[in-house]
Formats: structure tokens, sequence, C-alpha cells
């Protein structure tokens, strides 16, 4: 499933191609993906791509006529970009025309993603984007505001870093990292957590979300001007997937133990990450 630094780096790719370009068709190969295709998709040609965004796992196409178009990418979805002489192939869905002679292609065998349309302007309040938590980036969340939301949350901090109304965007992968890198206890509940460990939390969640974007980034044009697949990040996990693995602390020598939190693999150390 694409994860945020993904996404992010889909949407870089997408800027590049789209930014400044006029939309000249749009078409749909059938009437829904996860949701049925919204109506006035047609209403988008003659506009003009202003930028692109992302905002936790949505890619935002904003335009000229006070519109923007949000594509999630589900569990499989896919963006490539063509020039010239598209070939159609299996389970492409949706396809967004431009004058510079690209046209975006919307790829997903399992069909969870989708594609919508809203007013820019009533954007932040839409049924997709209204309920969404920080994005881990921004300069408002701070050790301090991420105190005062875990001060309200008696869940183990695992759950608390997985849900969309906190933090956008932190996946499994990232959240189980994390929390090794800032020996915590996955199940630690998130309102006892110290404002020192919060900070450092914050810290490595945004390491590894860098890491991974910049790691993403470097494989940007194998997947999304040739083939439209996700690359794999190029790093190595410290504890995801590696149950029964070595801990790669040198000085800790215990194996990483798997659990199941909120029916999701937990991967820990269970020498380095105490409660914290
Ligand atoms: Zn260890």
């Amino acid at each position: 499933m694409p994860e945020l630094p993904e996404v992010e780096t889909v949407v870089k790719g997408i800027s590049k191609e789209l930014t400044g370009a006029t939309v000249t068709n749009v078409h749909t190969t059938r009437k829904d993906i996860r949701y049925p295709f919204p109506s006035g998709l047609l209403d988008l040609v003659g506009a003009r791509i202003t930028g692109v965004e992302r905002r936790a796992k949505y890619i935002l196409i904003h335009l000229s006529n006070d519109h923007t178009l949000l594509v999630h990418l589900g569990m499989s979805g896919r963006i490539r970009f063509v020039e010239n002489g598209y070939v159609p192939q299996k389970h492409d869905h949706f396809l967004l025309s431009a004058d510079n002679n690209q046209t975006m292609v919307f790829n997903d065998t399992r069909r969870f993603g989708f594609v919508d349309l809203e007013l820019t302007a009533q954007l932040t309040s839409s049924r997709h984007l209204s309920h969404l938590g920080f994005e881990p980036f921004d300069a408002k969340l701070d050790a301090e505001s991420l105190s005062t939301l875990m001060n309200k949350a008696k869940t183990p901090i695992k759950s608390f870093l997985l849900n969309q109304k906190n933090i956008v965007g932190i996946g499994n992968i990232y959240a189980c990292e994390a929390l090794f890198l800032s020996g915590i206890h996955p199940k630690t509940p998130a309102c006892t957590l110290s404002k020192k460990k919060t900070a450092e939390l914050l810290k490595n969640i945004r390491l590894i979300l860098e890491k991974a974007i910049w790691a993403g980034g470097s494989t940007l044009r194998d997947y999304i001007l040739v083939d439209g697949s996700l690359g794999r990040f190029q790093f190595t996990f410290n504890v995801y997937d590696r149950e029964n693995a070595l801990c790669t602390n040198p000085e800790c020598g215990h194996t990483i133990k798997r659990i199941v939190q909120s029916g999701r693999s937990t991967f820990y150390c269970p020498s380095c990450q105490k409660n914290a």
C-alpha cells in the first residue's frame, strides 16, 4: 500500500509534468473505482493546473476553475505518464490529458483507490479531508501540541500514531521504526509519555519519513515515467518485519518480537524499548 513517502513522491512527479498545463481531455473507462467517478469531470477541459499538493495520502490537483481533483491511490493505485501514443493497459481507469502532450493515467488493479472533485474553497471541510489530523511536517506540530494531543489518549502509543485523526501519514512501518529509535515500548499509553520522550519521538518520526521521501525521490524517474510501479525504498529496517532476528543495537543481543495491536503487526525490541 502506498504510504505518505510514496504519495509525496508521486505528487512531486505529477507537479513536474502537469503544473501550468491546460487540461485537454478527461476520460474514464468505467463508472466507478472504489466510488463512482464524480460528475463534472469534463468541465475540467480548458482549466489550467495551478498546482499539485499532498494532504495525508490524498493527491490534490488544483485547477484554475476553482476545483480540485482528489486522487487516492488506495492499496494498488499507480500513476504513470504517457507522452503521445497511449497504449491501453488492463486496469487503466482514469486518464487526464494536457496541452503539453502528457497524459496522466491512473491504474488500479484492486480498485480501492478513487478520484473525486471538490470546490477548492471547500476542500478542508470536504468528507475526505475534514477529519484529518496534523501533517507530520507541519510547523504547528511540536512537542507541546503533540503532548496536548497525547494527554487525552489512553490508547497505546503505537495505535495513537496510526490514528489519522492525530497525525496523518505514519504507516505501520514508520510507527514501528520511530518507536524503536525512541526506545519506547509500543504498548505505552500515549498519555503517560514524558515531554522529553514526546519530543524525541516526533524528531524520529520526521527523520524516518524524510529518509523515505528522499529514497523515493531517487527512484522517481523509474516509477512515474516508465512503468508506473512503486519502487521499494532502499533502506533497511531495524525492527519492521524482523521477528526473531537479532536487534540491530550491537550492545543489545535480544531478538525482535512481534505482537498484534489494533489488528496490525507491531515489531519491537523488548530490551531497547521499555515503557517510557
Ligand atoms: Zn534491542
